[in-house]
């Protein structure tokens, strides 16, 4: 086979490949199979650039930047779709069809999903373009970054038209977005609002490579073209899926108004099972002979109708606003409600956002607050109801001092989070600190967890990420502590409460043995743990045997203890008194007590049990299982582990250290960019801001928070301890295919034969270096076609020599 055929016959496979995960959801082979043959052609694409082809299974990775994106016009113009709320709004939409059309009326019926409308276009079963609806006239051209979409084929299968569009949603799938947005919190990110943003932001990002690594994907709905040879829109569905497609199978051919309603309340109730979000149902006339008989309306279709589910949205009251501190010290008001069912899931939690939004709302605690989840993942609060609010009621008060450290807070100018400034002392922003620097895409240390890592600090192990490398293992071994986690009993008057469904759940441990869905059930039925006596009737799902197993020894034990308080709120037990209820009491055997350990749980309590247990594995088991707090220890096997991936990490690449030393605004992007342009830390750390900022992607507010964290004593000193124990601070020297364009800078501009990314890495691999923007040092203007008119004038003004990409060619092969 000579190299061609071996890439043809590469990028043919891969193709099948991908088709098989991406819509088939059956792949044959493992994603590290198909890395390995996803480099072998990338390499062989790399050494013949005469290959090319802007549809290679290689540009599914992205990288090219797109500054400005280009205005199209569509061939079919995109119409918007009326919308309607209930049955009567179907029942007269379907009058007005009948009395336009003869003939029985079929419909398809489709989810409606919530993402960006897109328009593809294909010639000879190759995409050629692909642009947002825009204003349904025209649109952008965006077709880089949707390339980088694993569900948009590239090259079609089968008998496909010769030409046309095809029209689909971008979206991003729920748990995707909660991955990016986990990922974001954890850089002390502001968390993205909902998938439909997320998705249709994605689309004008400038750097594809960017948008290659979101999990979007594209479902689609509807060709349009010139003689296309299809007679229905179901037809048009199944063709659509056999060229390669991404079609939901819940879709449905419908023959009556009756059916459409069926799958209308049939998809409300279960939309929640979808791995994607939608916001209704779209029913369309099947056959295109009825559609064109209808015809439009000036905005939409008249064959077509949207059917909108209401937004869901609940109210609750607002028991509790707390605090939480993230990594660089930004503060964010969290809203504890109470606990509510909304859009499928339970809901204990808003976000607030800042105190504007705490002030704009005029929220307060002990109001009944309107919560919504209208496409949203995270809820929000939209409203108060006044009518409810309690007559004592009083206007919150923003916070002033760091609930953690008690550090005034400040405001900057221009942000609208406060902050608590105290960087070193502050606990949250030191464990914060180190949670980045072990982080998979840091240092990636693993076995690392933030309870270790709280572990170690309680302990006085660590302070800061330098002292990672300087544990010994006599000192770690052994180490244990309780953890507490967001959920953790509420407390009141001074003592931990045990939600009712945990009470019964950890009560019931060898004593009938209720699962966390049983012991959820029950206690929706009852508003104190006595009133489980009371019940006549068990809920569904709940095993009688076992319940009424758990209530005979519930009964023995109810007699022995003294029952006086024993539930103070409803809907809570008292920690302590479940212990006591849980445990015969030996007083006799205080001699046998692990005080050490039993101290932790005194602490945790509030009050002092010790003395009260003769069995303390038992007890750390029990509080675990009651009240979510976990217990995190250090055993020799873990002791060993933790060191030798500290250890690991220490081969990490510079980048990687740079990126996890925490700078603000430094993410992993610009961590990259910043280390291929000044290769070692000291010249990143003698760069002014000038300089700094001549660097693409950097802007004036990066290039200050780099400059203000290295002239922070303490960095530097972190840094040199780091640097003591042999991380690496400096780029390791490239592999470089020649020499040939050594000392010599380069800038690319406008569109070339070869792919604006393998240009700029051939300049690499032989020595050269890729500047952002044109100034004295520039040595070579690249002049592509379309480059912009200010680029050449200021090539002029500067004396660069611009150059042709033949000319480059020739140059590198002298
Ligand atoms: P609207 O934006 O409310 O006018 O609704 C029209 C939009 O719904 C279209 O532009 C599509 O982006 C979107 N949509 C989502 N699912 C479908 C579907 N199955 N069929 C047609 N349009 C859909
Ligand atoms: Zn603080």
């Amino acid at each position: 086979m000579d190299i061609k055929e071996k890439i043809q016959s590469l990028r043919d496979e891969l193709r099948q490949h991908n088709y098989n995960y991406y819509i088939l959801d059956n792949p044959t082979i493992s994603d590290y199979e198909f890395d390995i043959k996803l480099k072998e052609l990338q390499a062989l694409e790399d050494a013949h650039p005469e290959f090319f082809d802007a549809n290679s299974p290689t540009q599914r990775v992205g990288g090219t930047i797109t500054k400005n994106f280009n205005t199209v016009v569509h061939d079919f113009r995109m119409y918007s779709l009326d919308n309607s709320y209930s049955k009567e709004d179907l029942l007269d939409w379907e009058k007005r069809i009948k009395k336009i059309v003869d003939g029985d009326l079929q419909y398809t019926c489709e989810l409606k999903y919530d993402g960006a409308s897109m328009n593809l276009t294909y010639e000879n079963g190759k995409l050629i373009r692909a642009v947002t609806r825009g204003d349904g006239v025209q649109g952008d051209e965006v077709t880089t970054n949707v390339k980088t979409i694993r569900t948009v084929p590239l090259h079609l299968k089968g008998d496909f038209p010769e030409r046309f569009d095809i029209r689909g949603e971008i979206i991003l799938p729920i748990e995707g977005f909660m991955k990016m947005n986990k990922e974001r919190i954890a850089n002390d990110e502001e968390p993205y609002r909902n998938p439909r943003n997320t998705a249709s932001g994605s689309l004008k990002l400038q750097d594809s490579a960017e948008v290659a690594k979101r999990p979007l994907e594209c479902l689609l709905y509807s060709i349009k073209g010139n003689n296309l040879n299809i007679s229905t829109q179901f037809e048009g569905l199944e063709k659509a899926r056999a060229w390669g497609f991404k079609v939901p199978k819940e879709a449905k051919l419908v023959n009556s108004i009756d059916e459409v309603l069926d799958y209308i309340s049939y998809w409300d109730e279960h939309r929640h099972e979808l791995p994607y979000e939608i916001d209704g149902v779209v029913v369309k006339v099947n056959s295109f002979y009825q559609q064109d008989e209808l015809g439009y309306t000036a905005k939409a279709p008249r064959w077509a109708m949207a059917y909108k589910f209401k937004a869901e949205q609940v109210s609750t009251r607002l028991n509790e606003i707390t605090y939480q501190v993230g990594r660089t010290g930004a503060i964010t008001p969290v809203a504890n409600l109470e606990p509510v069912e909304l859009a499928g899931t339970i809901v204990k939690r808003a976000s607030l956002h800042n105190a504007d939004q705490i002030e704009k709302l005029d929220v307060r605690v002990g109001d009944e607050v309107f919560v919504e989840k209208g496409g949203e993942i995270i809820p929000k609060i939209i409203a108060v109801d006044l009518t409810k609010r309690p007559e004592n009621s009083a206007p919150t008060n923003y916070i002033t001092h760091c609930p953690e450290c008690e550090t005034e807070l400040i405001r900057l100018e221009g942000e609208a989070k406060h902050y608590c400034p105290n960087k070193v002392g502050c606990k949250p922003q030191i464990i914060g600190r180190i949670e980045h620097f072990v982080s998979r895409k840091a240092m990636d240390i693993e076995g690392m967890g933030k309870g270790i890592i709280e572990l170690l600090y309680h302990h006085n192990k660590i302070k800061n990420y330098s002292d990672l490398y300087y544990l010994k293992f006599n000192e770690i071994n052994g180490l244990r502590m309780w953890l507490e986690n967001d959920e953790a009993g509420l407390k009141k008057d001074g003592q931990l409460q045990v939600s009712l469904d945990k009470a019964i759940f950890g009560l019931s441990h060898g004593w009938g043995n209720l699962t966390k869905k049983e012991s959820s059930l029950l206690s929706n039925q009852i508003t104190k743990l006595e009133d489980l006596f009371q019940l006549n009737n068990f809920p569904n799902n709940v095993n009688e045997r076992k319940v009424n197993k758990f209530l005979d020894l519930l009964n023995e034990r109810f007699y022995t203890i003294d029952l006086n308080n024993y539930l103070q709120f409803e809907g809570y037990v008292s920690l302590n008194k479940l212990i006591d209820l849980k445990f015969d009491l030996y007083p006799n055997n205080l001699f046998n007590f692990d005080f050490q350990n039993l101290n932790y749980i005194d602490e945790l309590l509030g009050s002092s049990i010790t003395g009260l247990v003769d069995d303390d594995s038992k007890l750390d088991e029990f509080v675990t299982k009651i009240s979510d707090r976990n217990r995190v220890g250090i055993q020799q096997t873990t002791a060993k582990n933790i060191l030798a991936a500290i250890e690991k990490s220490k081969n990490k690449p510079f980048y990687k250290v740079l990126f996890a030393l925490g700078i603000k605004d430094v993410g992993e992007v610009n961590a990259k960019t910043l280390a291929e342009n000044y290769l070692s830390l000291n010249n990143l750390i003698n760069a002014n801001l000038e300089d700094l900022i001549s660097i693409r992607d950097i802007g004036e507010s990066v290039g200050n928070s780099i400059k203000s964290f290295f002239k922070d004593e303490k960095n530097i000193k972190n840094i040199n301890r780091l640097r003591e124990a042999g991380l690496s601070f400096q780029m390791e020297e490239k592999k470089l295919t020649s020499k040939k364009l050594e000392g010599l800078n380069f800038v690319v501009s406008g569109k070339f034969q070869v792919d604006r990314n393998q240009l700029k890495k051939i300049i690499e691999d032989n020595g050269g270096k890729n500047l952002g923007s044109l100034s004295k040092n520039t040595s070579y203007l690249i002049v592509g076609e379309n480059m912009g008119p200010s680029k050449k004038m200021k090539a002029e003004k500067e004396n660069i020599r611009m150059i042709s990409e033949q000319e480059f060619f020739n140059l590198l092969n002298d």
